[in-house]
């Protein structure tokens, strides 16, 4: 019995196909959300990956911003209870989510059984969601999948003052023509956006194990300035993008 899983998000959508609720059949990411081809290339994507048709599914579950308006779902789920059931099956011990998507920022604490027991969200802002590092991208001419790589180089990562992403972004503007590198704003940002999130995960109480989930997750750098922030390991499993969408496919599974 085959179930999909559709994550249509602000930044990329994400799809997973899972065998009798199990294995992974096939997975595939397009990097658009709601409002553009993504979720239907998505879908066809995870098909072809999976060799299989649309007749094939037993039940689709959409999931993310844009879960309302994908006609072959079957049924729609909340990104919070997706992501706590896609994290459980990848890494059972987790107990602390810390997600970063391309609009918001979600701390989640899961019990044994990978129930959702507490939450806690940012607000309406974008500051420290992966727009914040979007937006980075484009100012520097510099891939999102490379920031990890230069946040290592850094020497004297930059203070960012400004906590709105609009100001943050003249303050990086100034500290380019003054003659800062890139390694060390990209490292700057990076740790302006775990100061961020801390705070966040620091209202819900972290319990060990953590685990970061979202695309955002795929950067290192974000990661180990998380780490130092709130002085924990935080594990990243290779499929941390994918959570949302394989926890829609399971529950599809469980209808
Ligand atoms: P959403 O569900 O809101 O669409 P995702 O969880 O898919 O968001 O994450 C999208 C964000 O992940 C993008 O804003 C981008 O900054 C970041 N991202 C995606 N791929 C990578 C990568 N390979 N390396 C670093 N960051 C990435």
């Amino acid at each position: 019995m085959y179930t999909l899983g559709i994550d249509i998000g602000s930044a990329a959508s994400k799809a997973a196909v899972l065998k009798d609720g199990k294995t992974i059949a096939a997975t595939a990411i397009v990097p658009y959300g709601t409002g553009t081809t993504g979720p239907e290339e998505v879908y066809q994507k995870v098909l072809r990956a999976a060799n299989l048709n649309p007749g094939d599914i037993k039940k689709v579950v959409a999931t993310g911003y844009g879960r309302m308006r994908f006609s072959p779902a079957d049924k729609q789920y909340s990104e919070l209870v997706c992501h706590a059931a896609g994290v459980h099956f990848l890494q059972p011990q987790v107990r602390t989510i810390i997600d970063i998507g391309g609009q918001d920022i979600k701390v989640l604490r899961l019990d044994a059984e990978g129930t959702l027991c507490e939450f806690v969200m940012n607000d309406k802002c974008a500051a420290g969601t992966g727009r914040s590092l979007d937006l980075l991208s484009r100012t520097l001419n510099v891939p999102v999948e490379r920031m990890g790589d230069l946040d290592a180089l850094a020497d004297r990562p930059l203070q960012i003052s400004s906590t709105c992403i609009v100001f943050a972004e003249s303050e990086i503007i100034s500290h380019l023509s003054n003659g800062a590198s890139q390694e060390n704003v990209i490292a700057g940002m990076h740790r302006s956006i775990a100061k961020r999130v801390s705070g966040l995960a620091y209202r819900l109480g972290l319990e060990e194990t953590v685990a970061m989930s979202g695309g955002v997750a795929l950067n290192q750098g974000v990661v180990r300035a998380l780490a130092d922030e709130l002085q924990v390991t935080v594990h990243v499993h290779e499929s941390c993008q994918l959570a949302g969408a394989i926890g829609a496919a399971l529950l599809a599974g469980r209808q």
